[in-house]
């Protein structure tokens, strides 16, 4: 048992595996495994189980494997591979040994003729309707289908000429005899070999038989020596066959525990490869990493961190029923990470000019702002301010509403980091837009002075208009919204192009640097898009949050 056991932060899985290591059933050792099917690309669904798996390995000084579950003939990808094992890395974790299922096709096949021996598997003729057909419901028991009492030899025999091909995808299958009338469906003689005359990545023609997911899983565990496979809860109903094929396959001494957890959904979005590849193929989004996407590919690219992700998991915790998580939870856990480690930079969108009328026409002052409000240790940085600067289309208003603290006609406001100004006429255009604001200053007011004169409700910041670099700007909203019915729809405005003006020093903004644009949110640079002439900044999330913890 590890050191700081005494201290952690137990869940249901941690008490299974004190209970393991007190009796001593695996020799106190932890092995988990993370078995992604390599089609398509990991979502923050599968960080959790990622978290799990790495993060009881790593809490007990076990191990974690890396394992493949491709025993699907189905076209695996090399780019899933490489996005699978990026995606791992970028989290935190490693993995102990990377495996293939399909490996193991030799084990798994020996396995299923142990059983037809032992009287425990036989090959059935019928068509997979009939199989259905007479598996019965949850009311009425199932059927014993016609072929259930052939004898192991003529199974075996029918099972060697399916594996060598001399039969057509469906002709026969391989079934498990354990009870058609059993409560569990799942038990009512599973189909455990198929056949599927289908090249595989890894094995090529060798296979034309496949063994199915609940037959080919506990094997794949017991062969690594796995001592919790922890899966997601729609298999509890699937532990029973699970620990069926191990006890009567035999060939393990202390064959692995089956461990089920809730799996996680988040509100506003989606959490399947197949939904979210049906988004890809429909052209509605850039691809499996669009910072829109619940993919950990999209999430980094958002600018989400993995240290906010593994906290995000960490909070929602382990348990038993299933439930939806609020989305600004998960953005609550991306701005606690963010607020400590992003300096902030001046940048405003919907830009009005101002000249200050009474500053001096061409002086330009370097004034020293905080990279943080409240860390000093993150120093200062020095940012020009002269006689015509902009700000932000949101600190202005002509006609101010009720508590309005910011510019307006006749208001003083302080700009943060410089002076205070007075809006003293708004300049239009023809069409009666607004062309700048008139305002004037009071070097009184000088940040650092000690100025103890008037007092302004409001402050706003401002980017110096002469140096100001343009950039653009993706500002996002959930990905889907439910319709009328409930049902989830792309949400039309889940991404937002504007453009803004910032202060010079973003001019050198990197791909993959985060800051605080002040008052607004985080933002980090795009690392597609961004280049030395062009900058585009992805919000990561706002400043202000609606979702608040638990108390
Ligand atoms: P999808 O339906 O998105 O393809 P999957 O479960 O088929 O998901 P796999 O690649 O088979 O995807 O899953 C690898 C592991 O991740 C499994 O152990 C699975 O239980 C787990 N997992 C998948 N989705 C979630 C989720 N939303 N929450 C927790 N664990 C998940
Ligand atoms: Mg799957």
């Amino acid at each position: 048992m590890s050191d700081n056991a005494e201290n952690r932060n137990n869940n249901f899985i941690d008490n299974i595996i004190d209970a393991d290591n007190k009796s001593g059933i695996y020799g106190g050792e932890v092995y988990t495994r993370f078995p992604p099917e390599p089609n398509g690309y990991l979502h923050i669904g599968h960080a959790k189980s990622i978290c799990l798996n790495f993060g009881t390995a790593l809490k007990y000084g076990g191990r974690c494997n890396l394992r493949y579950d491709d025993t699907n003939p189905a076209k695996e990808d090399i780019e899933y591979v490489r996005s699978i094992e990026e995606d791992v890395r970028w989290l935190g974790f490693n993995w102990d040994e990377r495996r293939w299922a399909s490996d193991y096709f030799d084990t798994m096949y020996d396995a299923a003729v142990e059983l037809i021996r032992k009287g425990l598997a036989y090959v059935d003729d019928q068509t997979s309707d009939e199989i259905r057909e007479m598996r019965g419901t949850l009311k009425e028991p199932g059927k014993n289908s016609p072929y259930r009492d052939r004898t192991p030899e003529e199974n075996l025999a029918l099972f060697q000429e399916m594996r060598d091909g001399k039969y057509a995808d469906g002709e026969k299958v391989l079934r498990a005899k354990i009870d058609m009338a059993s409560s569990n469906i799942n038990m009512r003689d599973p189909v455990i070999y198929r056949i599927a005359h289908r090249e595989h990545h890894n094995t090529g023609d060798k296979w034309c038989i496949y063994p199915m997911y609940d037959f080919a899983h506990p094997i794949e565990d017991a062969i690594e020596g796995i001592t919790h496979s922890i899966c997601t809860l729609e298999f509890e109903d699937h532990r029973p066959l699970y620990d069926w094929v191990l006890k009567e396959v035999g060939f393990w001494p202390n064959p692995p525990k089956q461990i089920e957890f809730a799996r996680l959904n988040i509100t506003n979005t989606i959490m399947s490869k197949r939904k979210l590849r049906a988004l890809i193929d429909a052209g509605e989004i850039e691809g499996w990493d669009d910072p829109r996407m619940p993919t950990i590919a999209g999430i980094r690219r958002r600018g989400y961190t993995p240290e906010a992700i593994r906290s995000f998991c960490e909070q929602i915790g382990v348990s038993k029923s299933n439930s939806v998580v609020d989305e600004g939870m998960l953005e609550f856990c991306v701005r606690q990470d963010l607020q400590n480690r992003c300096e902030n930079r001046n940048v405003v969108e919907d830009p009005i000019k101002v000249v200050i009328t009474n500053y001096p026409e061409d002086q330009t002052e370097m004034l020293e702002l905080d990279n943080h409000g409240k860390i000093p240790e993150m120093g200062k940085r020095l940012v020009p301010f002269s006689r015509e600067i902009y700000v932000d289309g949101a600190d202005f208003m002509e006609v101010p509403v009720k508590k309005y603290f910011r510019l307006f006609p006749g208001n003083e406001v302080r700009v943060k980091g410089a002076y205070f100004i007075k809006c003293e006429e708004v300049i239009k255009n023809e069409d009666g837009s607004i062309k700048e604001l008139h305002c004037t200053y009071d070097p009184e007011t000088r940040s650092g002075n000690d100025f103890k004169g008037r007092k302004v409700k409001g402050t706003i910041h401002f980017v110096d208009a002469a140096t100001a670099v343009k950039i653009r700007i993706r500002n996002y909203n959930s990905l889907m919204l439910p319709d009328e019915n409930g049902e989830y729809q792309l949400n039309p405005d889940s991404v937002e192009e504007t453009w803004g003006y910032a202060e010079p020093s973003l001019k050198d903004a990197q791909p993959g640097e985060r800051f605080q644009f002040f008052r607004h949110g985080y933002y980090i640079a795009d690392t597609r898009y961004t280049t030395d002439d062009e900058k585009v900044f992805n919000r990561i999330v706002g400043l202000k949050s609606s979702w608040k913890p638990p108390k």
